[in-house]
C-alpha cells in the first residue's frame, strides 16, 4: 500500500442484480441518457463507467431534504454498469473486485431471482457493501409519481390499496432476504446500518426514489466507507476496453480506481503477447455525466486523480488485453519487475481455463467475453480445446486445423467480437475449418449449432 494522501476519491459504485431489472435504466436515469435502447441484443457487452460530480449529485436530490443541508465531502460517483447476462458471472465478479460500494437491483413485482443471489454471493464474497434499490415501484396498482417528495412521502401519499400492495411486496422481500440470512429494511426505518442493508424504493422510469438512492450512496461513502477512500500515491487501475478511435489510433478505457495517473507516465501493461511497457501519450475523458462507451468529444487531461474513468492513447495499445491491470514504473529499473508481476497475472487467468482433447477452438476480444463464451459452451456441452484472445490469425488456424484429423466436426472457430486475418481466412478455407464470427453471443452460437445440425442430417 502506498502513502494515504489527504483527500478522498470517489467510491467505485457497482450495479448488480438480476437480468431485466432496471440495472442499466437506473444508471440512464441518473445521466439523463439512453444507452439502454442502444445496446447490442439488449445486453451490456462490456463494462462502461459513468461519473456523477458533485453538481449533478446536488441537483437529483433536491426532493431530499435532510441531505440538502449535508455538505458533500466527496468529488462524485464512480458508477459501473456490470453485463446482465447470466454468461457473465466471471466478467461480474472481475468488475465487483473493483467496488467500493454496490447497488444491488431488486425487481419489486418479482422479488429475489437467480442472479439475485449470485451477485450477493459476489458481494458477500468480496466484503462489498451495498444498499438494495427495489426497482419498479411504478409497477404497483395506480402507483402516481411525484418527483418532487422523498420516496417516503411519495409511498405515504398514495392511495390505499397502492400503499398495502407496496407494504406487502416490501414486506415479501424482507423475508426473502431473511431466508438468505440477509437483513434488509426501508432505509427510513433504520438509523443504523451496521446490522441491516438500506432498502431504497426506485423507479427508474418516473424517477421517484432515485433521490433518495444517490443521498445514501453518498451518505454512505462520506461516513462509515471514508477511511476506504483516502487517495493513495500507489495506482490502482484496470483495463476495461481496447478500442480504435479515429484520430487517435488504439486507445484504452480504464478504470482508475486509485493513486494519481499523468501524461507521459510509463506503463507496464499486459498483452496478448505477454507485457509491454509504453507511454501514456494522452490522457481523455469524456464530457461529465457520459459513458466512456457513447460517443462525443474528449477533454485532455495532463494528471487524472482517481476515481476515474480514463481513455489512455500511446504506442503499442492495440496489444493489450482488457481485464488486466495496469502498473506505472516510477524508474526505468522498476519496467522488468512491473512485467513480471503482470504476467503473474494473465497466466493465471489463462491457466485456469481448462481445455479438453477435442472441441472447438474459441476466440475472444477481452478476456471477459472469453470467460462468458466458455461458460456458455460449457452450459451447453460444447467442448473446447483451445483458446486465444485477439485477431484470428493463420496459427490459430492451424491450431484449430488438428481437429480434422480427429473429428471434423470440431475443425471450427469461433471468433467473438474479434477480425479475422484476411491469410487465416484464405487458409480456413483451404483446409477446410469452418469460422464463425459475431458481435452477440447468441448469434455466434446459433450460427454454430445451425451448422453442426447440418452436418447431421
Ligand atoms: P437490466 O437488464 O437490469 O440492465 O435492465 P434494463 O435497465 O435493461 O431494464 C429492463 C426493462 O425494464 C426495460 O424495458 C426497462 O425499460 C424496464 N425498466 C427498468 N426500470 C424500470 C422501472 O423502474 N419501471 C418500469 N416500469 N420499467 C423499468
Ligand atoms: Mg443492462
Amino acid at each position: 500500500e502506498g502513502m494515504s494522501l489527504d483527500y478522498l476519491r470517489s467510491p467505485v459504485v457497482c450495479v448488480l442484480g438480476h437480468v431485466d431489472t432496471g440495472k442499466t435504466k437506473i444508471l440512464d436515469k441518473i445521466r439523463h441518457t439512453n444507452v439502454q435502447d442502444g445496446e447490442a441484443g439488449g445486453i451490456t457487452q462490456q463494462i462502461g463507467a459513468t461519473f456523477v460530480p458533485e453538481d449533478a449529485i446536488r441537483a437529483q436530490t433536491k426532493m431530499v431534504k435532510e441531505f440538502v443541508k449535508t455538505e458533500i465531502k466527496l468529488p462524485g460517483l464512480l458508477i459501473i454498469d456490470t453485463p446482465g447476462h447470466e454468461s457473465f458471472s466471471n466478467l461480474r465478479s472481475r468488475g465487483s473486485s473493483m467496488c467500493d460500494l454496490a447497488i444491488l437491483v431488486v425487481d419489486i413485482m418479482h422479488g429475489l431471482e437467480p442472479q439475485t443471489l449470485e451477485s450477493l454471493g459476489l458481494l458477500r464474497k468480496g466484503n462489498t457493501p451495498f444498499v438494495v434499490a427495489l426497482n419498479k415501484i411504478d409497477r404497483l396498482f395506480d402507483w402516481r409519481r411525484m418527483p418532487t417528495s422523498s420516496v417516503k412521502e411519495a409511498v405515504k401519499k398514495q392511495n390505499k390499496n397502492t400503499k398495502d400492495e407496496f407494504d406487502e411486496r416490501v414486506k415479501g422481500v424482507v423475508t426473502e432476504f431473511a431466508e438468505q440470512g440477509l437483513n434488509v429494511a426501508l432505509f427510513w426505518e433504520k438509523v443504523d446500518f451496521t446490522d441491516y442493508v438500506p432498502l431504497v424504493p426506485t423507479s427508474a422510469h418516473t424517477g421517484d426514489g432515485m433521490g433518495d438512492l444517490i443521498s445514501l450512496l453518498v451518505t454512505y461513502s462520506q461516513g462509515v466507507l471514508a477511511p476506504k477512500l483516502m487517495l493513495s500515491e500507489e495506482l490502482e487501475a484496470i483495463v476495461l476496453e481496447v478500442k480504435v478511435i479515429a484520430g487517435l489510433g488504439t486507445t484504452v478505457d480504464v478504470i482508475l480506481r486509485n493513486g494519481i495517473l499523468k501524461e507521459g507516465d510509463t506503463l507496464v501493461l499486459t498483452g496478448t503477447e505477454g507485457p509491454f511497457s509504453t507511454q501514456a501519450r494522452a490522457l481523455l475523458m469524456p464530457q461529465p455525466l457520459r459513458e466512456l462507451r457513447v460517443k462525443n468529444a474528449y477533454v485532455n487531461h495532463k494528471a487524472i486523480i482517481a476515481s476515474q474513468g480514463v481513455k489512455i492513447t500511446g504506442k503499442d495499445l492495440e496489444k493489450t488485453l482488457a481485464g488486466t491491470p495496469i502498473f506505472v514504473a516510477k524508474k526505468p529499473d522498476e519496467i522488468e519487475v512491473l512485467k513480471d508481476e503482470a504476467s503473474k497475472v494473465v497466466s493465471s487467468m489463462l491457466s485456469a481455463i481448462k481445455l479438453q482433447e477435442r472441441g472447438v477452438y474459441v476466440q475472444a476480444s477481452t478476456l471477459g467475453s472469453l470467460e462468458a463464451l466458455l461458460a456458455f459452451l460449457k452450459q451447453s456441452k460444447i467442448p473446447y480445446c483451445g483458446v486465444n484472445i485477439g485477431p484470428v490469425h493463420k496459427r490459430d488456424v492451424m491450431k484449430a486445423s488438428v481437429m480434422l484429423e480427429h473429428d471434423s466436426q470440431w475443425a471450427v472457430i469461433l471468433a467473438f467480437d474479434v477480425k479475422v486475418e484476411r491469410e487465416a481466412q484464405e487458409i480456413a478455407d483451404n483446409v477446410g475449418v469452418k469460422i464463425f464470427t459475431a458481435d452477440i453471443i447468441y448469434h455466434l452460437f446459433d450460427n454454430f449449432l445451425l451448422h453442426r445440425k447440418e452436418l447431421h442430417d
